[in-house]
C-alpha cells in the first residue's frame, strides 16, 4: 500500500499508535464503605423503610426525577416488575428491539405475552419510530424502548406513537444511567421506566435494579408488583395478581446509595469522551462513528462504531485484531445473535421446549418469519470500543488515531 515505515501496522511489527495507557477504573472506595459501615449497625436489612433503600431512591429520583420508584433485585427483575404492574396479559404484544440484553425479554415472556421485534436506525442502533409503528396490532399493549449503550432514544417520536394507538410506554434505562434526551433525564419520557445495578453498568451494587413512574396508575404498583403483590403501606391496596419476590437488601441499597453520588461525574465523563471519539471518527472513509444527537447526553455504557465493509479490504476480525495490536482496546460485536435469532425463540421454546400461548392459540408469533435487516447488519459490522470515567482525552485521541491508522491501511 505504500505505507510510510512510521505507519506500519503494530500488528506487522510497527509501532503502536497508543502510548497513553487507559487510567485503572477504580469503581467504589470510601463513600461505599461509610454507607456499609452504618448499614451494618442497623437492625434491619429489610429495604421496607430501610435507610440505604431511602437514600438510594432519594438519589435516582435526583438524576431522574420520578415520583413512584422500588428498588430490586436486577434489571431483569425491574422490566418484569414493569410488565406485572402495566397489567401486561398473555397473548398481548410488546414491541422492542432485537439488539439488547435478554434480560430486556424475559419478563415479557413471564408475563405470558410476545416481544415483537421492529427494525433499528442504522447508526444510533435503537428502534425506528417508523418500524414500530408498522409493527403495531390490536394486540399490542406496550412499547419498551431500551436506549442502548445510554444513547437515548427518540423519545418524542415514540411516545407520539404511543399515544396515538394507546399504549404504555417503558423505557429500558439500564445502560443508560444519566443520560438525557435533550436535556430531559431518560426514564421520564414514558409511563414507566427500569434501570438496572448490574457490575457492568456506569454504576452498580453487583446486581440490582430500580423501577421507576410519574403515572398513577402505574407508580403505586410497583412497590407491590416487585414484593410478592403485598402494598407494605397499605396491604388492602395489594396486587390480587402473581408477583414473584424481586426485592433488594440494604447491603446491595448501600453501595447503589454511594454509586449514586458518583453519577453526574462518571455520566459527563462518558459522554464528554464520547463525543471526542466521535469528532476523532469522523470522516474516516470505512468508519461510522456511534451516531448521537448533539443535544442529547449519551453515557456510552459502549461505544459502538460500525465499519462499512465495502470500503476495507479485510474483514471486521482483522481490523479488530489489528486495532487492538495498536493498543486500543476494542472488541468485535455485541450479542452473538439477534434476540429472535437465539434457538429459544426460533424454537418457541420457552417453557421446558413449550410456549403455552401459541399452543392456545393466543399468538401466532414465528420468530423464524422475523426479519430487521438493519439490525442483521448492525450486528455482522459493529466494533465495540470500551470507554469509561478512568480513561482521558489522551488516551481517546490515541485509541481514534489507532481506528484512523488501521482504516487507511485497509482502505479499498
Ligand atoms: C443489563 C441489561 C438488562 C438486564 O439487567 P440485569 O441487571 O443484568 O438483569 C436489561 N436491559 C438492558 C438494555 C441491559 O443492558
Amino acid at each position: 500500500m505504500g505505507a510510510e515505515p512510521d505507519d506500519a501496522l503494530a500488528i506487522n511489527g510497527g509501532k503502536k499508535a497508543v502510548q497513553h495507557k487507559p487510567g485503572k477504573l477504580v469503581r467504589w472506595g470510601d463513600p461505599e464503605k461509610a454507607r456499609l459501615d452504618a448499614m451494618i449497625s442497623q437492625d434491619s436489612l429489610l429495604y421496607w423503610h430501610g435507610p440505604q433503600t431511602t437514600a438510594l431512591l432519594e438519589r435516582v429520583r435526583q438524576h431522574h426525577p420520578l415520583k413512584y420508584v422500588m428498588n430490586c433485585s436486577s434489571g431483569t427483575a425491574a422490566i418484569h416488575t414493569a410488565m406485572i404492574a402495566a397489567g401486561i396479559a398473555p397473548g398481548d404484544e410488546v414491541i422492542t428491539t432485537p439488539i439488547t440484553d435478554i434480560g430486556s425479554t424475559i419478563g415479557i415472556l413471564y408475563q405470558q405475552a410476545v416481544p415483537v421485534f421492529a427494525d433499528l436506525q442504522p447508526h444510533t442502533y435503537n428502534l425506528d419510530p417508523a418500524a414500530v409503528e408498522a409493527a403495531i396490532t390490536p394486540k399490542t399493549k406496550a412499547i419498551l424502548a431500551v436506549h442502548l449503550s445510554g444513547n437515548p432514544c427518540h423519545m418524542e417520536e415514540i411516545k407520539q406513537i404511543a399515544d396515538k394507538h394507546n399504549l404504555i410506554l417503558i423505557e429500558d434505562c439500564a445502560q443508560a444511567w444519566g443520560a438525557k434526551r435533550r436535556g430531559q433525564p431518560v426514564g421520564t419520557f414514558g409511563h414507566i421506566a427500569c434501570f438496572s445495578l448490574q457490575n457492568t453498568k456506569q454504576i452498580t451494587c453487583g446486581d440490582g435494579g430500580v423501577i421507576g413512574s410519574n403515572d398513577e396508575r402505574f407508580g403505586p404498583r410497583l412497590q407491590p408488583a416487585a414484593d410478592k403483590g403485598t402494598d407494605r403501606g397499605n396491604p388492602k391496596n395489594s396486587l390480587h395478581v402473581l408477583a414473584t419476590n424481586y426485592r433488594m437488601s440494604e447491603p446491595q441499597a448501600a453501595v447503589a446509595a454511594a454509586q449514586l453520588d458518583r453519577l453526574e461525574g462518571i455520566a459527563a465523563k462518558r459522554s464528554s469522551l464520547g463525543k471526542l471519539l466521535s469528532q476523532e471518527l469522523t470522516g474516516i472513509p470505512g468508519i461510522h462513528p456511534h451516531e448521537i444527537d448533539a443535544e442529547d447526553r449519551c453515557t456510552h455504557y459502549l461505544y459502538f462504531l460500525r465499519i462499512d465493509p465495502t470500503k476495507l479490504s479485510c474483514d471486521r476480525t482483522k481490523f479488530v485484531a489489528a486495532v487492538k495490536a495498536e493498543g486500543a482496546e476494542v472488541s468485535a460485536g455485541y450479542i452473538p445473535e439477534l434476540i429472535y435469532e437465539m434457538p429459544m425463540f426460533q424454537q418457541h421454546g420457552f417453557f421446558a421446549g413449550r410456549w403455552p400461548i401459541k399452543e392456545f392459540g393466543l399468538t401466532k408469533m414465528d420468530y423464524t418469519q422475523v426479519n430487521c435487516p438493519v439490525a442483521k447488519d448492525i450486528l455482522r459490522t459493529c466494533v465495540k470500543v470500551l470507554l469509561n470515567e478512568a480513561m482521558d482525552e489522551d488516551y481517546i485521541r490515541q485509541a481514534a488515531a489507532a481506528i484512523r491508522k488501521v482504516a487507511k491501511h485497509y482502505a479499498i
